[in-house]
């Protein structure tokens, strides 16, 4: 990879990606050794002081360079990131590329203004001690160790990146090892860009050299992926003292209200559980649907998905790609014959597409789910929705929240202040009332989880706070009364006592 090229030796191991439209290998990878992960963070920290001075307009400026080169190449993008991860193109182009070019704007537009100064108002005590001005300050943390995943190669990457780049920290970036191809793309285009030696380096390989980037001394690190593997990257970090940012596994529920109009809700919530071939984070996959409902959205669900076009995703008209992994295909397989033993019906799908050699699975509807089952339990990545039916706004809350995750939920209904008050009864970082996954890659909205997804937040002033550290800077004049300084005594004491009296006799 770019800057790799230049200064990282190299170990002899390679990677390899493989297609998931044809499972043919696409590209092969050189993964990092440890010791040359240890010398990009040291260069990364001899490179942070110059970084860190510049001023946000001279590091959007670079930032800026990266838009332009997207513009130029927008069908490159989208094309390699079909061809990688499988995704219709049609959300190559959109929730990728133009998600990821919006987001960037905004960042170099308002970013400053979410980290500005924060002046604070003077009180009785400053006023006696001669406190001229105080103030809260956001200062860049040093080395940030992004380890990323596949499923939005460009988009979730490219934002925690820049976000990180515009607060003024250098990264180091452990990429997915199945998305090497868009990684390799997206540091060569970086280097393009002219961002300063040391000051971003990608760092590719897989789960072992995620390991040493998490034992190289990052300052910070944001990590997104499955819960197991940030659970143990957190135990990694916590020995060492290390901070981080932990964006994990989703299981989102979609309450489908009694009053939810039908024709809309069915075209969303299959859009929410199916698109990226349900491999978001933030697929609805449990679709928890009012019992009077039930009889009329279930059937007009299960036609709706069994006429989603499944295929090549280079084709323009496919909406439902492959998975990313044959082990995705595997799982998927399970979990429904599990589920399957013990009681639940298959409605559609249920199978992988026979005939072809990528990891192609059919769009499926399973009912009858308890918790008994894995699939209502654990998240799986794959086209598939699971439905449970419950009698009121309680029931539908209460199965909402009897996960492990929570990271984003959603509301389907045409009583708006019902569903507000509904949303903040909900276990999660966002919930959406009639709309589902979209903004999470607005870069105002903070985004994360809670329980079981994880803990910090990317993106907005919430996001930003979190790549920065606060300082406190307290402007005393020299000749201030200070009251409390020695010497003591009884005359000091009874002084004290007089001043308590007055400032807070009758507050009690
Ligand atoms: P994963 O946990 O297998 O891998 C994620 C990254 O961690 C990869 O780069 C991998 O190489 C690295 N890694 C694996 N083991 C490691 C270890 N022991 N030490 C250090 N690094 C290690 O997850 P995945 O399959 O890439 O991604 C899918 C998961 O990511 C799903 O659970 C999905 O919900 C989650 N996800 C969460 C968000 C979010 O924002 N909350 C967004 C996208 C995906």
């Amino acid at each position: 990879m770019g800057h790799n090229r230049m200064s990282i030796t190299l170990s002899p191991t390679r990677l390899t990606s493989r297609s998931p439209i044809t499972g043919a290998v696409i590209g092969e990878y050189p993964r990092t050794s440890r010791e040359a992960i240890h010398a990009a963070v040291a260069r990364a920290r001899r490179a942070f002081p110059g970084w860190k001075r510049l001023s946000f307009r001279a590091r959007s400026r670079l930032l800026e360079a990266v838009c332009a080169l997207f513009v130029r190449e927008a069908s490159q993008w989208a094309e390699a990131i079909t061809c990688e991860i499988g995704k219709p193109l049609a959300e190559a182009y959109g929730a990728e590329v133009g998600a990821s070019l919006e987001a960037l704007r905004t960042l170099i537009r308002q970013g400053a203004s979410w980290v500005a100064p924060q002046r604070a108002r003077r009180n009785l005590q400053d006023w006696i001690r001669g406190v001229q001005r105080a103030q809260l300050i956001y200062e860049p943390v040093g080395v940030i160790g992004v380890i990323g995943t596949w499923n939005y190669p460009l988009l979730i990457n490219l934002l925690q990146i820049s976000s990180a780049l515009f607060c003024g920290n250098v990264v180091v970036w452990k990429p997915s090892e199945l998305a090497l191809g868009v990684a390799h793309r997206l540091d060569d285009l970086f280097q393009r860009a002219g961002f300063p030696e040391g000051v971003f380096t990608t760092l590719p390989g897989d789960a072992a050299t995620g390991e040493a980037l998490v034992r190289a001394g990052c300052d910070k690190v944001i990590f997104t992926g499955h819960g197991q593997t940030g659970r143990r990257i957190l135990a990694g970090l916590a020995e060492q003292g290390i901070p981080a940012i932990m964006e994990l596994s989703g299981m989102d529920a979609a309450l489908v209200l009694e009053d939810a109009p039908l024709a809309q809700t069915i075209r969303a919530v299959r859009w929410g559980t199916m698109c990226n071939a349900g491999q978001s984070c933030v697929a609805c996959r449990r679709l928890i649907v009012h019992r009077t409902l039930a009889p009329t959205f279930v059937p007009a669900l299960v036609s709706a998905v069994r006429s989603l076009h499944v295929g090549d995703p280079r084709d323009p008209a496919t909406e439902i790609g492959p998975v990313r992994t044959p082990e995705l295909l595997n799982r998927l397989e399970w979990l429904i014959h599990e589920a399957v033993q013990k009681g639940a019906r298959v409605l559609t799908g249920g199978h992988r597409v026979d005939g072809r050699a990528g990891y192609f699975f059919e769009p499926t509807v399973l009912t009858d789910v308890t918790d008994s089952m894995a699939v209502l339990r654990e998240e799986y990545f794959g086209p598939m929705a699971v439905i449970q039916e419950a009698g009121d706004d309680t029931e539908m809350v209460t199965l909402a929240n009897a996960s492990a995750y929570g990271l984003g939920a959603s509301l389907w209904t045409a009583n708006l202040p019902r569903a507000e008050a509904l949303a903040r009864e909900l276990h999660a970082g966002i919930v959406w009332i009639n709309d589902v996954i979209w903004s999470a890659a607005d870069i105002r909205v903070p985004f994360g989880g809670v329980k079981g997804s994880g803990f910090g937040r990317v993106h907005g002033p919430e996001g930003l706070r979190q790549l920065m550290q606060v300082k406190w800077i307290e402007t005393c004049r020299p000749r201030g009364f200070r009251p409390y300084y020695f010497p003591y005594g009884q005359a000091k004491v009874s002084r004290l006592c007089r001043y308590l009296r007055w400032r807070h006799l009758g507050r009690t």
